[in-house]
C-alpha cells in the first residue's frame, strides 16, 4: 500500500486515501487509494496508466454488493463521479431512450422514468446500486432485469481501450455480465423503455418500495443477497430459513430475522466475521440439501479468502 501510495500521489495527484467502510453499503473495510473518474476520457488515461505501470484496479460504484476486506485493497479504486452521473432523455419511435452516465443512481433513474411516463425500469425501484454496477451485476428484481432494457454500453477496457458493446455483446446472465471480474469500467449506458402511464407507474414504484421495506431489513447495513439462486432449488433466503440458519450470527454479522438471504452488519463486525458467516451458512445449506450456494456479492481485498475466482486483492 505504501508503494502505490507514492506512486498514485506522484501519478495521480488527486488521488487520496479513503476508507471502504464508509464507501460500502455494508460499513465494512479497511483503507485504500481511490481516484475520482470525471469523464470517459479520465477513465480511459488512468486504466492505460495503470495496466502500463501493473498496478491492480478496481471499479466501485456505490458499494451496495461489496464485502471489502478490513485489510483494505492494495491496488487503485476507480470512482466515477459527479461527470458522469447525467442522463440524458430522448424520444425515438415512440420510444423513451436514456443515455446514462455509470454514476447515475439507479433508483433516481427508475423515478425520472416513471415521472417521464417510461416503463421498463420499474423493478429498479430501491436497488441502491449506480448504473454501471448494476450493468456489471445485471441488477434485477421481481422477474426483471436491467440487461431487458439496455440498448448498449461504451466501456473502457485493457490499456484505456474506449468501445461500444450491444446488450448481446454483454454476456448477460442470471445477476452476471461480461464485466465481472474486472479488467472494463463501464462509463455508459443506453436504455430503451416502452411509454406507459405516468401516474400508473408512479403507483406502481411506490408499492415496490412498500414491499420492499416490509421484506427486507433495511434499518440495518447490508449488501442485499449474499447468495445467488440455485437453479432447480429453493431461493437461499428459503433454503438458509430450511436449515435453520436465521439469526446465526458470527460477531457482529447476522443472518437477518427478517429475510435469511440478507447477512446484517449489527454493529461493529469486521470483513472475516463476515466471511465465516457466509462460510458457515453456504456449508449448512449443502450439507441439508446437497446445493453449494454460489455467492452474489463481490469481495474485494481478500488474498483468496473469499470465493477464490471473485476475490480481488
Ligand atoms: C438493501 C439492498 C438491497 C438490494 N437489492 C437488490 C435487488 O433487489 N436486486 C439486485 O440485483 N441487487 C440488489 N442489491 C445489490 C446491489 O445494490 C446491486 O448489485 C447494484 O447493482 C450494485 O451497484 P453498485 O453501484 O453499488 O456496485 P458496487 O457494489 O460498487 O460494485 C459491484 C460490482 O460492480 C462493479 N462495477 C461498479 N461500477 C462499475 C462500472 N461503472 N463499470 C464496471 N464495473 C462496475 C464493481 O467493480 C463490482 O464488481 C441490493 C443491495 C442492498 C444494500
Amino acid at each position: 500500500m505504501k508503494g502505490l501510495e507514492a506512486f498514485a500521489r506522484e501519478a495521480f495527484p488527486p488521488a487520496r486515501k479513503v476508507s471502504l467502510q464508509s464507501l460500502t453499503t455494508w460499513r465494512i473495510g479497511g483503507d485504500a487509494m481511490c481516484l475520482d473518474i470525471g469523464s470517459a476520457q479520465a477513465a480511459s488515461d488512468a486504466i492505460g496508466r495503470l495496466d502500463a505501470e501493473g498496478i491492480d484496479w478496481f471499479v466501485l460504484g456505490r458499494g451496495s454488493n461489496i464485502l471489502a476486506a478490513d485489510g483494505g485493497y492494495a491496488g487503485m479504486l476507480l470512482a466515477p463521479g459527479a461527470g458522469l452521473a447525467g442522463v440524458a432523455w430522448s424520444l425515438e419511435d415512440g420510444m423513451h431512450r436514456a443515455l446514462a452516465g455509470c454514476a447515475a443512481r439507479l433508483p433516481s433513474l427508475a423515478g425520472s422514468a416513471c415521472t417521464r411516463g417510461a416503463g421498463g425500469l420499474l423493478f429498479a425501484a430501491g436497488i441502491p446500486g449506480s448504473v454501471g454496477g448494476a450493468v456489471c451485476m445485471n441488477a434485477g428484481a421481481y422477474g426483471s432485469s436491467i440487461s431487458e432494457v439496455l440498448s448498449d454500453v461504451e466501456a473502457v477496457g485493457p490499456g484505456g481501450s474506449v468501445s461500444r458493446l450491444s446488450a448481446g455483446d454483454c454476456r448477460f446472465g442470471y445477476r452476471s455480465s461480461a464485466f465481472q471480474g474486472g479488467g472494463c469500467l463501464v462509463t455508459s449506458a443506453r436504455f430503451r423503455l416502452p411509454p406507459g402511464e405516468a401516474q400508473a407507474l408512479r403507483r406502481e414504484a411506490a408499492d415496490i418500495l412498500r414491499r420492499r421495506r416490509s421484506s427486507f431489513p433495511l434499518d440495518l447495513p447490508s449488501a442485499g443477497s449474499v447468495f445467488r439462486r440455485a437453479e432447480g432449488f429453493d431461493p437461499p433466503g428459503m433454503l438458509i430459513e430450511k436449515a435453520g440458519l436465521k439469526g446465526t450470527r458470527v460477531g457482529g454479522a447476522r443472518v437477518s430475522e427478517v429475510h435469511a438471504n440478507f447477512f446484517v452488519n449489527d454493529g461493529g463486525a469486521t470483513s472475516s466475521d463476515m466471511a465465516s458467516l457466509i462460510r458457515i451458512v453456504r456449508d449448512g445449506v449443502e450439507r441439508r440439501f446437497g446445493v453449494r450456494l454460489e455467492e452474489e456479492i463481490v469481495y474485494l481485498g481478500f488474498d483468496g479468502g473469499g470465493t477464490d475466482d471473485k476475490a480481488h486483492r
